[in-house]
């Protein structure tokens, strides 16, 4: 099922550096539990969750075996194949774990590992090389905001991060302002509407308009089960990116069930 645009919305869960494999497979368990219980249509709003690298084995057997219809990814990509690059993971082994996903240029990745616009853009193609949907994170702090206004950063990033996407890709934005993330301060429904509508734009002079019309734009930062709703009433947001409220089972399932509490 889809909504009015024809895109499946999306919810995802950025676990970060928290759970380790057991917690990752106890969550993941009471997650899908949880959500079927409540006969959650996940063909309606799919779910996918990001644990950390070293529990995404443990995840893809335990969705695998008992064929939960839950998605999983990776918060990060290294832009290289193969070889001597001590603590990075290629494509290639994100996707020998039937991965996805995979979230790239989160803005943790941008400010605390000086991730570059060029690195973002080198993730991305080898996400697509690899047969892995990218979730371009893109953004704006508040000196951004106050200086640019609300989307110019946000869409300068999107730029860069296709720089070397010519073609029809199934790829996902998620428009997270950076002041939003972990502050408990979410954008306002019509703020993110605005930039979601701008990144579209920008899609469709890049990559016409019948991609720009499928890609998925997420709203993240600050999403709690309280305000999801808003945001998903708006055309052009397609889902959300949540972090803290991801790793809280109740929180969580019940942004998953956004249509249920709400109506929309
Ligand atoms: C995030 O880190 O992607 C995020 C949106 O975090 P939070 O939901 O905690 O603001």
């Amino acid at each position: 099922m889809t909504d009015g645009a024809g895109r499946t919305p999306l919810i995802a869960g950025n676990w970060k550096m928290n759970l380790d494999h057991l917690q990752a497979i106890a969550f993941v368990q009471k997650l899908a539990w949880s959500l079927k219980d409540a006969r959650h249509d996940f063909a309606a709003v799919e779910v996918a969750v990001f644990p950390p690298f070293t529990d995404l084995r443990s995840v893809q057997t335990l969705i695998a075996a008992d064929k939960l219809p839950l998605e999983y990814g990776a918060q990060d990509i290294s832009e290289h194949d193969s070889g001597a690059y001590t603590g990075e993971v290629s494509g290639a082994l994100i996707s020998a774990l039937e991965c996805r996903y995979v979230l790239i240029g989160h803005s943790e990745r941008r400010t605390l590992h000086a991730e570059t616009d060029e690195q973002v853009a080198a993730k991305v193609d080898a996400a697509l090389r690899n047969d892995l949907v990218p979730i371009i994170c893109v953004g704006e702090t508040s000196e951004d905001l106050e200086k640019h206004g609300p989307s110019a950063v946000p869409v300068a990033q999107l730029r860069a991060a296709l720089a070397g996407v010519t073609t029809a890709a199934d790829i996902v934005v998620a428009y997270e302002p950076v002041w939003a993330i972990g502050s408990g301060q979410a954008a306002t429904p019509d703020q993110a509407e605005q930039v979601a509508a701008q990144l579209r734009s920008t899609l469709a002079e890049l990559l016409g308009a019948d991609v720009a019309g499928k890609t998925r734009i997420l709203y993240g930062g600050s999403v709690k089960a309280n305000n999801i709703a808003g945001f998903m009433r708006e055309p052009n947001v397609d889902g959300a990116l949540v972090g803290g409220a991801s790793l809280d089972l109740t929180e969580f399932a019940s942004i998953v069930r956004f249509r249920n509490h709400v109506g929309v």
